[in-house]
């Protein structure tokens, strides 16, 4: 039995708005809006970690990200965005199913990605 949330979103257990999708990755809202329009680009396929993610999927993760965040920057009126992975348990992963945080950000917010 597979227990990964990410996994029953994508089957449609969990039911969630796709911000956009194409055929290997999807974008939603993180449930997580202390940054506003935090969202998660998420594989279609399960893998752990982006060492997992066939390299011939980058040009749809790229779309994906692109796409999402500049449907973000107009939704949010950000001023640029960071794009953050974590990869094993000790840099913060705690969904084990690849998925990119896009960050929007305004200046002089007080938004500390790192440190
Ligand atoms: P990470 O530490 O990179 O594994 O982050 C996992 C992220 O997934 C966190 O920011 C959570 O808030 C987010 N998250 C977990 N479950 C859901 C869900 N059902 N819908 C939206 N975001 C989720
Ligand atoms: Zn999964």
């Amino acid at each position: 039995m597979n227990d990964c949330i990410f996994c029953k979103i994508v089957s449609g257990e969990i039911p969630v708005k796709k911000i956009y999708e194409n055929e290997n990755f999807f974008s939603i809202l993180d449930k997580n809006q202390n940054i506003k329009g935090h969202a998660l680009i998420i594989s279609k396929k399960h893998f752990d970690t982006i060492l997992d993610m066939p390299d011939s999927l980058g040009y749809e993760f790229l779309d994906c990200i692109k796409k999402t965040a500049l449907k973000l920057i107009d939704k949010t009126k950000a001023e640029g965005f960071n794009v953050v992975n974590n990869n094993f348990e000790s840099a913060g992963q705690i969904v084990k199913h690849v998925h990119f945080h896009i960050l929007p950000r305004k200046k002089g917010d007080s938004v500390k990605v790192i440190g």
